[in-house]
């Protein structure tokens, strides 16, 4: 048994601004409406969504003998997420121009790890961040970080949406567990759907990634798409600049998040004349690199 004031200040330690603690097991209701979303046909080509859907809903089926899911999260937020000016072009999603949030939380969820083994030295762990098969906007939810907004993101009151998530399952319980946000939520607003430049935002606050930019100019396979990209080259952050909470919350504390490329750097008439090797040296460390120079090239001249 880990007491739950010593994960929330080894997290804070790490560099999290948020921790929660749930219990690993099956969430239906977010597993029922993820099954009618598919049904629809809402996933388009991301048909890795499909895929585990399960264990996506029960994390107790991912990892054996888990008892507890610590969910963090960290805000990036920076003077690039607060959205363009009218008519920019080559507008790069401001997570983008950090380095690769994937091996940063990587990183400091095995820290937490390794901080836990202190106060339990049996206790077994699994880290997942994004990428993994795991429902994690639901798990947060209901670890008490914040809502799910009409976006489909989690929302907090403090730290508003932009920030990323990561998960550290255990096999150890924990002394009290957290339950969802009361009494807080979007309320009446409705700005990220009205903003939405291609009407990407569903009533059932989830996304048709056929027309989501953020969607369409990352998935490699749909890079012939004619969904109009209005000046994005790389994601979209039209939905959460928008939003109140972004515009109150703080900027990022962690300066692992500190912007390392401008989006002036890969505008599009840089990339016209650079090559894929200076395109690579300049995008080296960051999650535009994944899409790669042709895609993210094809993408500008859309634009
Ligand atoms: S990321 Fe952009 S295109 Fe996708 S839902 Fe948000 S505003 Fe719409
Ligand atoms: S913009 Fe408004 S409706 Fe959309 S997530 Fe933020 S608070 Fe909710």
């Amino acid at each position: 048994m880990i007491s739950r004031k010593v994960i929330t200040n080894l997290a804070h330690d790490v560099g999290f601004d948020l921790v929660g603690v749930v219990r690993a097991e099956h969430i239906a209701e977010e597993h029922n409406r993820f099954k009618e979303w598919l049904l629809a046909g809402n996933s388009s080509t991301l048909s890795y969504l499909e895929r585990n859907v399960e264990k996506r809903f029960d994390v107790s089926l991912l990892v054996e003998g888990s008892r507890s899911v610590v969910v963090c999260a960290v805000s990036y937020l920076s003077p690039y997420s607060r959205g363009y000016t009218e008519g920019a072009t080559a507008k790069i999603a401001s997570y983008a121009l950090n380095r690769d949030y994937h091996i940063t939380i990587k990183s400091m969820l095995e820290q937490l790890a390794l901080a836990l083994k202190s106060y339990a030295p049996e206790l077994r762990h699994r880290s997942f961040v994004d990428s993994a098969p795991i429902a994690e906007k639901s798990y947060a939810r209901r670890a008490g970080l914040g809502w799910i907004g009409r976006q489909s993101l989690l929302v907090n009151p403090t730290f508003g949406s932009m920030m990323h998530l990561g998960e550290l399952v255990i096999d150890v319980d924990i002394d009290e567990y957290d339950t969802p946000m009361e009494g807080i939520g979007c309320g009446s607003c409705r700005r990220c759907v009205e903003a939405c430049p291609n009407g990407a935002i569903l009533e059932n606050r989830t996304i048709d990634t056929r027309r989501c930019i953020s969607c369409r100019t990352i998935e490699r396979e749909d890079a012939n798409s004619d969904v109009p990209l209005h000046g994005w080259i790389f994601g979209c952050d039209v939905c959460q600049s928008v939003c109140p909470f972004n515009q109150h919350a703080p900027l990022h504390r962690n300066q692992q998040f500190d912007p390392i490329i401008t989006p002036e750097m890969v505008g599009a008439e840089s990339l016209e004349t650079m090559s894929e090797e200076e395109f690579k040296a300049l995008a080296k460390d960051t999650p535009m690199l994944r899409a790669g120079f042709e895609r993210i090239r094809a993408n500008a001249r859309k634009n």
